[in-house]
């Protein structure tokens, strides 16, 4: 008998019950707008950024309307202008160089390696032809953060994270999101905390987090915040500093707050579905399943393997294979754009560069989602179908 899959790929589970009672509060008190709030009391939003940056150790914290608003604000704080570039990696997803372009700057990728990672020689080469890196951690894949905070400051660049796929993960012991001088999170549904769209930015730089909190549509009302740099940052950055509305509503914030609690629990979840795939994988001649440091601890939401010099063809069928019995999964290495694997060369409003080393890694990448509704037997299942499906065709090339 073949075997199928029957369960969704892109099922989340349920807000958490004290999540929703956080929600059903704030819509019957209907102070929804972070800054409206009764006397004597903190809105939601404002808790939430007080939460998350104790939960990380940042300094300041500031909710936002999207990663990609994040992204956007965390660039301007910094200073990045029209016409500028910025280092950004080639392996990532529609919303990092859409972020670039949006604040009217152009994006220089960086190559990818095989371990799905910034390319750090690549980096290096590089560095002197922008003032700042705005470095993806690609579903969840952290480089040799030491290695590249030494480049940065070799090069005085300026780093800033997109965690949108490492909240909750570190790199040798510290929380990924606290190497640069700003770190963006996504809190949109496939991230991994879900209110809908929503986004969070960190930082330790009294400044740069004034900056944003203006950009972010604070008008003069930044002292209501919790995690915000003391009123003496804003003196000066209060007047020079435009308001680009992006604030976060205390509704989405009263979601995400029991949500942040379980981070850590949720996280070993997701870890055991990706062993559980990744078990199921191992020793499948063709498939390469990629190389995790001892100093990265990841929290997976998704999961990638290599099908490394395999043809377009014999790749295409894998996936045909896999998605008639279930398995959906994502080929980077299509000509055209689908769903949400698009890649550098299908960004055509910035220049295209030549990238040989990862078009060649892009041709063979497979991704798949793992939400928290699937089980471990789900994986170990989705895992046996890969295998066979891989095997058949590998076996049928050679
Ligand atoms: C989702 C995502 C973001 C930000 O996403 P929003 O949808 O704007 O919240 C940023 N970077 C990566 C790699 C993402 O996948």
């Amino acid at each position: 008998m073949t075997e199928k899959f029957t369960g969704s790929f892109t099922q989340q589970e349920p807000i958490p019950e004290d999540g929703i009672n956080a929600a059903l509060d704030v819509l019957r008190h209907g102070r929804l707008h972070r800054y409206n709030n009764a006397a004597g009391e903190y809105g939601e939003a404002a808790l939430l950024e007080q939460e998350f940056a104790a939960q990380v150790g940042a300094k300041y914290c500031l909710a936002v309307a999207s990663g990609g608003y994040a992204m956007c604000t965390a660039m301007r704080a910094v200073g990045v202008k029209h016409g500028d570039q910025v280092l950004t990696n080639a392996f990532t997803l529609a919303p990092v160089p859409g972020a670039i372009a949006a604040v009217g700057a152009e994006p220089i990728y960086v190559e990818v390696t095989e371990d799905l990672v910034i390319d750090l020689d690549d980096l290096a080469d590089k560095a002197a032809m922008a003032d700042v890196l705005l470095l993806s951690h690609m579903r969840g894949h952290i480089c040799d953060m030491d290695r590249l905070m030494q480049i940065a400051q070799d090069h005085n660049l300026t780093v800033i994270e997109d965690c949108a796929h490492t909240m909750g993960a570190s790199w040798n012991g510290v929380p990924s999101g606290r190497f640069g001088t700003f770190a963006c999170y996504s809190t949109q549904t496939y991230k991994h905390v879900n209110s809908g769209e929503g986004g969070l930015l960190i930082s330790d730089d009294p400044d740069a987090m004034a900056r944003a909190i203006i950009l972010s549509g604070s008008y003069m009302l930044y002292e209501r915040h919790l995690a915000a740099p003391p009123a003496e940052a804003f003196d000066q950055i209060r007047y020079e500093t435009p308001n680009i509305s992006g604030r976060m509503d205390n509704l989405r914030a009263a979601i995400l707050r029991p949500q942040l609690r379980d981070l850590s629990v949720q996280a070993a979840r997701w870890n055991a579905l990706y062993h559980a795939v990744e078990d199921g994988l191992r020793d499948v001649p063709g498939l390469t399943l990629l190389h995790r440091p001892d100093k990265e601890a990841f929290v997976a939401s998704s999961f990638q393997f290599l099908l490394v010099d395999w043809t377009p063809d014999a790749v295409q069928d894998v996936v045909a294979r896999c998605l008639a019995r279930g398995v959906e999964l994502k080929w980077f290495g299509g000509a055209e754009p689908t769903a949400f694997t698009s890649r550098y060369d299908s960004w055509r409003y910035a220049p295209v560069p030549k990238l040989p080393r990862t078009d060649r890694v892009l041709q063979g990448i497979l991704d798949m989602r793992l939400p928290l509704t699937f089980s471990t037997d789900d994986c170990a299942l989705i895992a046996r179908i890969i295998r066979s499906e891989v095997s058949a065709v590998y076996q049928s090339q050679t």
